[in-house]
């Protein structure tokens, strides 16, 4: 056997290292450390490692002294350390860890997922820029009268980058480097940061003075009650911060993060993707300055990177982004603050499928900081935790400054079809309630939630919709076979022919998009200002910014959308929001759907009526007296909260019961279906498991690829990532298809 380099020796008394190399392996590699290497060796450092015939990269995991004992394959050497800070501290390797375990995914992609890649690019580094200083208490003897005045003018502004200089004191390169000959500046390269925020006007805010709610909001954040270091030495409660919108839960975050500040520890904001608009970080950057790093995904690769590394030596402490800034390797940190709890896109639907809120309340126990979780309308998970006492409930029930909340009309559509034969996409009340706000110099927003896979079966003449007598969902339509299916239990149907609530003829399978209902309303008011903010209208970098500009700059009367301007907008010449239809999201085959729907409407009915101008809503349905619609119409989130609890109690759904999806993907139909079938069935088995039966999902096709899914519940998340991992090992799914697992799954189509 031929000795390999470098190792020391052939018994196991050296130092050892596991690492986790990039390569979706789920399994760690144990390698050998030199001894001039040793003293250097840290856990969580990036090493450069021999695999196979190849170099590769991986993360150190853990570093330990050997037993002494021979071991029984052959131990190869680390090559090196490829960068000397470790990119994860211990307490995040373990954060890393418990994701790994929890979502059932391979610990390399659970590391990757936890650094932007622009930092791990073997060719990441900074800027580099020449950068002219001037020289303290040199001489300037020899320097003729033009090269006095320069110097006078570097020495001024007190050095700078030198093409800014050449431009500002409209001078040459040459010009500079012969000042910098005779010795009275500077140049050499330095580090320029790629600045996200470098361009935008960021006013400076002060504390404002805070309401009684708000403060006592804060002391449940901050006071003694919630100790960094308690008593018994446990992390503080994660509070859950209950506020209506425009209650100012936004101040009470600045002021909790000041805190921290004060006492030299960093914070987290996570918000929703959506609303990391200009508005958002402007808020964050206008209070704490230079002290604010962004993360998200339109940044550019050396943005991120120079954003990264602020902080990570500690030149950033507050953090805002979406959900990957649950990761950013904030010094000493104080406070995570998860704004819009509630909000979907937390969930990272690719491997590893995390809940950003829930590593944010981990990392928070793991590290002993503070976590507060903000929304006016709580997951029901956030809510039953912090009703068992598990989280530390604060409640804002009023907005700030005695604004009123809106006043909120339900407008019956079914009324209205029997007026005008069908059903409208406006109500006249809502066109006449238009039509004020155009006439008076308001605005209004229109909402329509019509997501392209909320194919239900819906009556044009009553708004029936088609619905499984089993589950009471609606049936989804699907048009390869043209039959309405159900997604919970699979049962399936031809679509009706007559409706059985009116007798009418006329189906609808699409509905009305943001599309149609923008050309009709033009139709109405064709000297009004309108803009559409849909995926359509977005595609484009910016777009989404540039819309809600305009529309802040009053340059637009209405503002037609869907879910994307549901959320976080604030605008103060808002005083009229409608709602199309109420009902979309409620007929969604998910148990999910009315708290999805309460959400929506407390959630676009927030965005009226936030300055001195009351607001009004217009909330089109054809369910007037379904309760959930009526809570939100009264934005009661705590009825509505207490009664689906009941209901999802008694059905077995969380928050009681853990759930979570599996996907099957192949390029035949058939093996999908057999391998769903067969893993559904062997999951069956498996104590304390409810498994459904295999069914396509609403996109049956995607990509090419045919899929199947099974839905998985059980009391522990635990009891199903353990059947997971073992039935995935004894029954591993060929190479050319892939399976999935998602617990705690959000979407169950
Ligand atoms: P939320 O995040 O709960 O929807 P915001 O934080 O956006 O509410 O606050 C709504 C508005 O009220 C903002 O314009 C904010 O500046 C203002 N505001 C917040 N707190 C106060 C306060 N204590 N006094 C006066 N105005 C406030
Ligand atoms: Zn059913």
């Amino acid at each position: 056997m031929p000795t390999l380099p470098r190792s020391s020796s052939t018994s196991n008394d050296g130092v050892y290292v596991k690492v986790a190399i990039d390569l979706a392996l789920d399994r760690l590699f144990t390698y050998e450390v030199p001894v001039e290497l040793s003293g250097r060796m840290r856990v969580g450092q990036m090493l450069r490692v021999p695999f196979g015939h190849r170099e590769a990269r991986g993360f150190a995991l853990s570093v330990e002294s050997g037993d002494g004992a021979t071991p029984s394959y052959r131990i190869k050497p680390i090559l090196g350390i490829a960068d000397e800070a470790p990119f994860f501290s211990p307490q995040m390797l373990r954060l890393v860890r418990w994701i790994s375990s929890y979502t059932c995914s391979p610990i390399e992609m659970c590391l990757r997922a936890a650094v932007p890649a622009a930092v791990l690019k073997p060719n990441a580094k900074p800027k580099e820029r020449l950068f002219v200083e001037p020289v303290a208490d040199a001489p300037d003897a020899g320097l003729t009268a033009y090269q006095r005045e320069l110097l006078g003018n570097i020495v001024r502004v007190g050095g700078g980058w030198l093409q800014q200089l050449c431009r500002e004191f409209t001078t040459t390169p040459a010009t500079l480097r012969t000042l910098a000959s005779k010795g009275v500046v500077c140049i050499a390269p330095h580090a320029q940061r790629r600045d996200p925020l470098a361009g935008r006007t960021v006013l400076a805010s002060r504390p404002l003075a805070l309401n009684d709610m708000q403060r006592k909001a804060l002391e449940a954040i901050i006071g003694d009650g919630a100790q960094l270091e308690g008593v018994d030495g446990k992390p503080p409660r994660p509070v859950l911060l209950h506020g209506v919108t425009g209650s100012g839960k936004t101040e009470v975050y600045l002021q909790a993060i000041a805190h921290e500040l004060a006492a030299g520890r960093g914070a987290i904001v996570l918000v929703p993707e959506i609303s990391l608009t200009p508005q958002t970080v402007r808020r964050f950057a206008g209070r704490f300055g230079g002290k604010v790093a962004v993360l998200h995904s339109a940044l550019s690769d050396g943005e991120r990177y120079d954003e990264w590394h602020r902080i990570r030596t500690g030149e950033a402490s507050v953090v805002v982004g979406p959900r990957s800034a649950v990761f950013a390797p904030v010094r000493n940190l104080g406070l995570i603050v998860v704004d819009e709890e509630h909000d979907m896109s937390y969930k990272q639907d690719e491997t590893p499928r995390y809940n950003a809120r829930d590593v944010a309340v981990m990392r928070g126990s793991l590290e002993g900081c503070r976590v507060v979780l903000g929304s006016a309308t709580p997951s029901l998970e956030t809510w039953l935790n912090a009703k068992r006492g598990k989280y530390a409930l604060a409640s804002m029930a009023s907005r700030v400054a005695g604004h009123p909340m809106p006043t909120v009309h339900l407008l019956n559509l079914a009324e209205e079809c029997e007026a005008y034969a069908s059903a409208p996409i406006f109500s006249k009340f809502l066109l006449d309630a238009i039509a004020e706000r155009v006439r008076r110099g308001e605005q209004t927003i229109l909402f329509l939630n019509r997501r392209g896979y909320s194919r239900v079966c819906e009556c044009r003449g009553c708004g029936y919709v088609a619905t499984c007598p089993n589950c009471s969902a609606a049936y989804t339509y699907h048009s390869v076979d043209s039959c309405l299916r159900c997604h919970i239990c699979g049962a399936w149907t031809p679509p009706p022919i007559t409706c059985p609530d009116c007798g009418g003829h006329d189906f609808s399978y699409a509905g009305v998009g943001t599309q149609r209902a923008e050309q009709a309303l033009r139709k109405c008011f064709p000297h009004a200002r309108i803009l559409r903010m849909d995926a359509d209208s977005t595609s484009r970098k910016n777009s989404h910014d540039d819309i809600l500009s305009k529309f802040r700059a009053r340059e637009a009367d209405v503002l037609i959308g869907t879910q994307m301007i549901a959320k976080g907008l604030d605008f103060p010449n808002v005083t009229l929001v409608g709602v199309l239809n109420a009902d979309a999201s409620l007929n969604m085959p998910d148990f999910r759907a009315a708290e999805r729907t309460f959400q929506l409407i407390a959630q676009v009915s927030g965005r009226a009526g936030r300055a001195e101008k009351p607001g009004e809503v217009f909330i089109q349905t054809f369910h007037p007296d379904e309760f959930v619609i009526r809570a939100a119409a009264d934005a009661d989130f705590i009825r509505f909260a207490d009664a689906e609890l009941r209901d999802r109690e008694a059905a077995g759904f969380p928050p009681y019961m853990k759930f979570a999806t599996a996907m099957f993907r192949a390029r035949d139909c058939a093996s999908a279906q057999r391998w769903a079938e067969l893993y559904s069935k062997s999951l069956a088995k498996c104590p304390g498991l409810i498994v459904t039966e295999a069914v396509p999902p609403a996109i049956e096709r995607a990509d090419g690829w045919y899929r199947f899914m099974v839905q998985i519940r059980s009391a522990t998340s635990n009891a199903i990532s353990s059947a997971w991992r073992w039935i995935s090992k004894a029954r591993p799914a060929p190479k050319d298809m892939r399976v999935a697992i998602d617990i705690d799954a959000l979407d169950v189509m």
